[in-house]
């Protein structure tokens, strides 16, 4: 190892390894008085025994090509250094690791006991979450047949977390963000605007789910399962948007706020990240209004899997739906010519795009929130 950089680089060196090819003798006699590259070569020599018989055998041959041949043994030392020198790292940091592990486990537990009730917030709203999106979407997958008590019951349930948690921090007035103001910490650090932002992440979550479940509860008079599911997409389109905004004003104004002490640079830096963030946030507000756009023509265009079915057509399938194993409601054939009732095929293409039966292609794209999902996507930015 020690032996490369001067054989390489200076020209010195490399005279005196084309002569270890002639004589090798000469060579350290040559390189003895003080030249460093000829003093690593040699030294590279008693490190390297093989490296003896192979100059040797070609010493004794014709001379005529002596520079060429060092190369090959000098990539080959190279080659063979280096995977043992990052396992001898890989060994120290492991090392070091084992020796410190008793210390990051109580260094671990301080932290746990002192950030315990930001934590028990985390874990709560993580459950209350994905509890509540599953069951959302159960009922909507039920149809008629969902108890509206649930629904209630789900409904409470993101009232009464969101209500405790701004209680709990009710000096830190997060519910501002969701206003696009900002909250009462002072100073807003990082950590700060990174709680802000997951917390009214959650909430805004917890606000759309919420009226997920107002629709669920709404008479079938009013929104029946055709309506029901652009509601829902339209509902989920929204609340993305909103997510994608909120967190905007908190991360500027990090950005852009500097101490007095920096003085004028950190301004002028922070003025320029911030504005190269507002970029950021534009391009990715563009691709979300897009899909809104397209949620909302979706929303006002109502579109069916396939058209109304005729008598003969129901005849032939039996007039049993093979999906609900009942008598055809408003019975609707595919371009496959299978039938099946209107709202059992609605349901089916909320998750997907063919044929039960045959798996023709039927619509070219699923619209995946209309079954009352709520993407878990935590916007954090
Ligand atoms: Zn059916
Ligand atoms: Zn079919």
């Amino acid at each position: 190892m020690t032996a490369e950089p001067p054989t390489r680089t200076t020209p010195s060196g490399a005279v005196a390894s084309t002569r270890s090819d002639t004589d090798e003798v000469r060579v350290s006699m040559n390189a003895a008085p003080g030249e460093s590259g000829g003093s690593a070569s040699a030294r590279r020599c008693r490190l390297n025994p093989r490296a003896h018989p192979h100059s040797h055998g070609h010493a004794r041959g014709p001379q005529r090509q002596p520079t060429p041949e060092p190369r090959p043994s000098d990539s080959g030392e190279q080659d063979s250094g280096d995977p043992g020198a990052s396992l001898s790292e890989l060994r120290c940091l492991f090392r070091w690791l084992q020796k410190s592990l008793p210390f990051l486990v109580i260094l671990s537990a301080k932290l746990v006991i002192q950030h315990a009730l930001g934590l028990a917030v985390g874990v709560g709203l993580v459950t209350t979450f994905f509890h509540v999106n599953k069951s959302i979407q159960m009922q909507v997958f039920l149809q008629g047949r969902h108890e509206k008590l649930h629904c209630v019951w789900l409904l409470l349930l993101l009232v009464s977390s969101t209500l405790l948690l701004y209680y709990t921090f009710l000096p830190q007035s997060l519910y501002n963000c969701l206003v696009f103001l900002s909250p009462t910490i002072e100073p807003l650090g990082f950590w700060e605007v990174l709680w802000a932002v997951g917390i009214t992440n959650f909430i805004l979550k917890f606000l759309f789910m919420g009226i997920k479940c107002l629709l669920l509860l709404l008479p079938t008079l009013l929104v029946n399962h055709q309506t029901q599911g652009r509601w829902l997409l339209l509902s989920e389109e929204l609340a993305q948007t909103y997510q994608a905004v909120a967190p905007a004003p908190l991360w500027f104004r990090y950005l852009v706020t500097y101490q007095e002490a920096d003085g004028a640079p950190a301004l002028t830096v922070g003025v320029l990240l911030a504005l190269l963030y507002l970029v950021l946030k534009l391009l990715g507000l563009y691709g979300q209004w897009t899909s809104l756009i397209k949620a909302a023509r979706i929303f006002l265009k109502n579109e069916r899997a396939g058209l109304a079915a005729t008598r003969s057509q129901c005849a032939e399938s039996g007039d049993i739906c093979p999906i609900c194993q009942g008598e055809y409601r408003e019975p609707q054939a595919l371009v496959c010519q299978h039938v099946f009732c209107d709202e059992c095929i609605a349901l089916w293409c909320n998750r997907e795009k063919s044929c039960p039966l045959c798996r023709t292609v039927i619509t070219d794209k699923v619209h995946k929130w209309r079954d009352g999902a709520t993407s878990p996507h935590l916007q954090i930015y």
